[in-house]
């Protein structure tokens, strides 16, 4: 699942890049993880980790709920977008997560119309499985090796003044 990291030619630059920025990413992707779980009443609330990841292109996902893991893990590729489009993607994964299943049924869309609104995102309007598939939609960045190869612009720089920013966070 994880690829770039066996390529030989990223192999340095990106796992260079890893070991210096890895913590600081999780560590975001934990606050919006909480803002999540701040939508439910405690005993609503599944136990869950998460990480960013370069997941492999072959595997088709931008983002992954793995249930096979106690607790459940969430893994983000969060070079496939917009480091202010994290949330959503953490939110997605999280309904899974919240319903206990991959599928994107009704129950799922529950879930994420009750996240959606308590985070000030505008909630699914289809209820499809197809639209659901991708709510909260974002655009995909053309090449997510810049992202892990420390080639794009500082993601805190997108970050810092958002809602969920460290500082109103603190
Ligand atoms: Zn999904």
């Amino acid at each position: 699942m994880i690829d770039l990291v066996h390529q030989s030619e990223h192999q340095a630059p990106v796992c260079l890049w890893i070991a210096q920025h890895i913590e600081a990413i999780n560590a975001q992707l934990t606050r919006y993880l909480q803002a999540c779980h701040d939508c439910f009443h405690t005993w609503e609330q599944p136990t869950i980790q998460i990480f960013a990841a370069p997941l492999a292109r072959s595997f088709g996902l931008d983002a992954f709920c793995n249930f096979q893991t106690k607790p459940i893990s969430i893994l983000i590729d969060v070079g496939r977008m917009k480091p202010k489009n994290w949330l959503l993607a953490v939110v997605h994964e999280y309904a899974h997560a919240h319903v206990g299943s991959p599928g994107h049924d009704q129950a799922f869309a529950r879930s994420l119309t009750h996240l959606c609104l308590g985070l000030g995102i505008v909630p699914p309007q289809s209820l499809s499985e197809d639209r659901l598939r991708c709510y909260p939609n974002y655009l995909p960045t053309p090449n997510s090796l810049a992202f892990w190869r420390g080639e794009t612009e500082d993601w805190r720089l997108s970050v810092t003044n958002s809602y969920f920013s460290s500082e109103s966070l603190s």
